[in-house]
């Protein structure tokens, strides 16, 4: 079945389809951390669903939860009614917000995908300030929908400034660290300053406080901090973009509390659902301008998604996910780092928490000893060699020797050539050195 399977669906899906192109794997069991195939091979899974999966696959606080609304003969489909399972589901996520949001929170339930989100949240600042522009930034990933893609690194927009996201090790002015990041403020608050920029005053900024699909880029502190200061002092909303970075992953319960910024509004998806599909976008009561119907959708009561969610948020907030995640991902990241010494291909490790990405290289490039053409070394500045991006191929590569070792990872960023890591926050130390060991040996037989 299994060779029958992935044959089958390879002719019949379009050609859009992605994952299963590089992981030819016919799921049929999953619980935790694992994957069994068809074929029975097991897999440990550092992909989660995208960052989905904050307890892994199955877990019992989530079957239990889904189980007993299926138990209780409660209605499955309700639009937007007021349940007791949403009910349980708002307490729990206003319990878990920043503080300096959760006094005056409001909730929109989308759905059912974070894409879904964004597009609300984008409406919701148009609407609430009259005006239509957005800024978003280099590398961003926002979900497949118009307005979100609009607002993504790849797509060009007429509507939106696409701003330079500070990249310690790839930034765009050719320094990295702080250096950077300020040059990428400085920019910022120029092109909204200079009436011949051509920004005009715009509706919303949208940031990931990590870019995931961007290549796992943490955005530094104090850069997000500037970012919090410039868009108040000209009465731009901020809207952060939580999806990936949300319910512990990151090692705060949201990525925003690292830098102490307080968004506008916060769009929340993926592991808010417990593996389930949900959606929404939380804000400030001032922005609250919308007519009842302004914003609708025949999915967003979905009580199974809310009860897991529920659950989900729980069990993190209740055991200390957040805090594990943070101590797990420092020793996993310490223990990633040599590689960079090590191997030619590998040009950089980085993340925040359990999101963590290991950039491969081109080992010709190691020469390059100016980041950028142009770019001239200075005081204070990165004159460290950094080497070009390897492209997909030898990412590939690595994906696949990890495949062949049982691991799954996924592939990021602009050239597609960073190994993303996103176990669930529930990984054990044992599986954490699997997945080490696993990928180290990888990456040695690629480079080799
Ligand atoms: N925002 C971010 C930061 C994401 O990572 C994603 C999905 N990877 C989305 C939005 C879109 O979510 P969805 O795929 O559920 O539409």
């Amino acid at each position: 079945t299994h060779e029958g399977i992935l044959r089958r669906q390879a002719s019949r899906e379009s050609a859009a389809r992605t994952y299963a192109r590089s992981l030819p794997i016919v799921p049929v069991r999953a619980r935790g951390m694992t994957i069994e195939g068809a074929d029975g091979r097991r897999y440990l899974d550092c992909l989660s669903g995208a960052g989905t999966l904050a307890l892994g696959h199955n877990h019992p606080v989530v079957l239990e939860a889904i189980r007993s609304v299926l138990d209780s003969g409660a209605p499955l489909h309700v639009l937007d009614l007021a349940t007791p399972v949403k009910d349980a589901f708002t307490s729990e996520l206003f319990a878990t917000l920043p503080a300096g949001l959760a006094a005056s929170a409001r909730v929109q339930f989308c759905g059912p995908a974070g894409t879904d989100a964004v597009e609300a949240a984008l409406k919701l600042v148009r609407t609430a300030t009259g005006r239509d522009g957005l800024l978003a930034f280099s590398g961003a990933y926002h979900g497949m929908t118009a307005g979100a893609l609009a607002v993504s690194g790849r797509a060009p927009s007429v509507r939106v400034a696409r701003l330079p996201f500070p990249q310690d090790y790839r930034c765009p002015f050719g320094v990295g660290g702080d250096e950077g990041a300020h040059l990428a403020a400085r920019w910022t608050e120029s092109l909204l300053d200079d009436p011949a920029s051509g920004v005009r005053p715009p509706a919303g900024m949208i940031v990931e406080p990590v870019q995931g699909e961007g290549g796992v880029l943490p955005a530094p502190d104090s850069w997000l901090r500037r970012m919090r200061d410039l868009t108040a002092a000209r009465g731009i909303p901020l809207i952060a973009d939580e999806v990936q970075t949300g319910v512990g992953r990151t090692g705060a319960f949201w990525a925003v509390e690292h830098s102490g910024v307080v968004p506008d509004v916060m769009v929340l998806s993926k592991a808010i659902g417990g593996s389930l599909p949900l959606a929404v976008v939380v804000y400030r009561d001032s922005l609250d301008v919308w007519q009842p119907g302004d914003h609708a959708g025949t999915f967003r009561g979905n009580q199974l998604a809310m009860a897991a969610g529920t659950a989900t948020l729980r069990h993190v907030r209740e055991n200390g996910l957040s805090q594990r995640a943070a101590a797990l991902g420092e020793r996993m990241l310490a223990r990633l780092r040599p590689l960079v010494a090590e191997h030619d291909c590998v040009g950089d490790v980085r993340g925040r928490g359990l999101m963590m990405g290991v950039e491969i290289v081109d080992p010709e490039g190691a020469a390059h000893a100016a980041p950028w053409p142009g770019a001239e070394p200075g005081p204070g500045r990165a004159t460290a060699r950094v080497p070009l991006p390897a492209g997909p191929a030898l990412a590939t590569a690595v994906q696949q020797e990890c495949l062949r070792r049982g691991l799954i990872v996924e592939l990021g960023g602009r050239h597609d050539c960073v190994v993303r890591l996103l176990p669930p926050l529930t990984i054990t130390d044992e599986q954490a050195e699997a997945v080490l060991e696993r990928l180290s040996d990888a990456i040695a037989t690629v480079s080799r």
